[in-house]
């Protein structure tokens, strides 16, 4: 019989990658508790219309990259393809807004039914943060100043930039777009396809166009900021001068807009060179109006996502991977003999409690001297500990290194864990 294959664009996520993903997001989870983030979890699926309404109705996200079903009750649910919304929902719906500022952060899986290739996939992981009740632009400002720490964090400092931009208010946005449109209207024929239909659905985002012949079109457009109100052109001036401030580096683009319709004012990405095409690895931006437009009061709010495959690629493309994130263990505990089991069960007991940091694996399933050294040699551990049948009678442990032509010792058991504690720290 065939067997049964993942589904395209949704990856396993095997032993040997994993110890990077724990690196990444343990740094991301230390920074943001640095700064007092708090964490919230959400369900991964809603129910459609809270993507429709958020999104946007002519968002590729909803036009076309949904997963979208039925479930029994014939109720239209969606896998989440992004986690704001869900996040403004459950705060909402438990209160968590009024009268209150929240800083808040999620991570877990997002969908989207997109074309599968080096850094797109349907199944892909963000980190997420989203604060609430704030004006700004100090709280945008702090975000990407988290950022950038997060980034040096990662060892990934030199590695990505800062581009930032104001879209200002939907008032504004929608005079823009006016502008926008009878200018390109008049080349309509020489605009790709994406962007001609964009041209009556989605105007702005043919700002974002890939292609260098509509770029080139756009050098002369109307330029978004020649458009935005007094407030927004304030508010990002302020931001420029609180990141010159704290010395966060950016580029301001100013035809940078976001895919989703609920942002306004400040928008960001964090942009790497170093992986193509696929080249943010953060994006977000201020969305005052969506609380309100999903039936709640009136609240500030910014947030970004940061997209975990991409920068576990950035890691791996650079060779930047720390070598602590190897996942190996550091001690493998070997029992010779039926005689050697619950001693060596013991003494990984008494190891672990004695090192708590350390990494112990005890050899389980018998076989010879050679086979349990080969195992001992695989677990990537530094330190082997041989019990045997004179070590057992003598109270000992052979403890031989297993990545240096230090010799072998013998050891009194009891004394194991303070040698291992120094042998390790070194
Ligand atoms: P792109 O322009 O690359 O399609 P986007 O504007 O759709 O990105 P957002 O919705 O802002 O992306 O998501 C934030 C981040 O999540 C992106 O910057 C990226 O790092 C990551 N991301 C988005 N879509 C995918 C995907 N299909 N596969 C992997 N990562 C993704
Ligand atoms: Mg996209």
């Amino acid at each position: 019989m065939a067997k049964i294959q993942a589904i395209r664009g949704m990856n396993d996520i095997l032993p040997e990658q994993t110890p990077v993903w724990q690196f990444v997001e343990d740094t991301v989870r230390r920074v943001l508790s640095q700064y007092g983030y708090q964490e919230i979890r959400m369900p991964v699926v809603e129910q459609t219309d809270l993507f429709k309404r958020s999104i946007g109705e002519v968002t590729d996200i909803v036009e076309k990259e949904m997963y979208t079903f039925e479930d029994r009750n014939g109720d239209s649910l969606t896998l989440r393809p992004e986690g704001t919304a869900g996040c403004v929902r459950a705060a909402e719906e438990h209160g968590l807004l009024f009268n209150q500022t929240r800083r808040l952060w999620y991570t877990g899986p997002m969908f989207r039914h997109e074309r599968p290739q080096k850094g797109r996939y349907r199944q892909f992981h963000q980190i997420g943060v989203e604060c609430f009740g704030m004006a700004g632009p100090d709280i945008d400002a702090e975000l990407l100043i988290l950022t950038a720490r997060l980034w040096r964090e990662l060892g990934l400092g030199e590695h990505t930039r800062l581009e930032i931009n104001s879209i200002g208010t939907s008032a504004a946005r929608r005079e823009y777009r006016e502008a926008l449109v009878a200018y390109l209207s008049d080349y309509r024929d020489q605009l790709d396809d994406d962007s001609q239909r964009r041209l009556s659905s989605n105007p702005l985002r043919i700002l974002d166009s890939k292609n260098p012949a509509t770029q080139q079109l756009l050098e002369d457009a109307p330029s978004l900021d020649d458009y935005l109100d007094q407030e927004s052109v304030e508010h990002f001036r302020t931001l420029r001068a609180l990141l010159d401030a704290a010395g966060v580096a950016y580029t301001v683009n100013p035809r940078l807009v976001r895919g989703l319709d609920y942002y306004g004012k400040t928008v960001f990405e964090w942009i790497t060179d170093s992986l193509g095409a696929q080249g943010t690895v953060c994006a977000g931006g201020r969305y005052d109006g969506l609380v309100e437009q999903l039936g709640g009061k009136p609240t500030f709010a910014v947030g970004f996502a940061l997209g975990l495959e991409r920068l576990i690629l950035l890691l791996e493309t650079l060779d930047l991977v720390p070598s602590s994130a190897n996942g190996n263990v550091d001690v493998y505990v070997t029992a010779m003999g039926d005689a050697a089991v619950a001693p060596a069960l013991a003494l990984g007991e008494t190891l672990r409690s004695a090192l708590p940091e350390a990494r112990i694996m005890v050899h389980c399933g018998g076989g010879s001297f050679k086979s349990q050294m080969k195992k001992a040699d695989r677990s990537g551990a530094r330190y082997a500990v041989i019990l045997g049948e004179n070590e057992l009678a003598n109270g000992t442990a052979a403890l031989k290194p297993l990545r240096s032509d230090e010799p072998q010792q013998e050891i009194a058991q009891a004394e194991l864990a303070g040698a291992l504690e120094n042998l390790l720290a070194r």
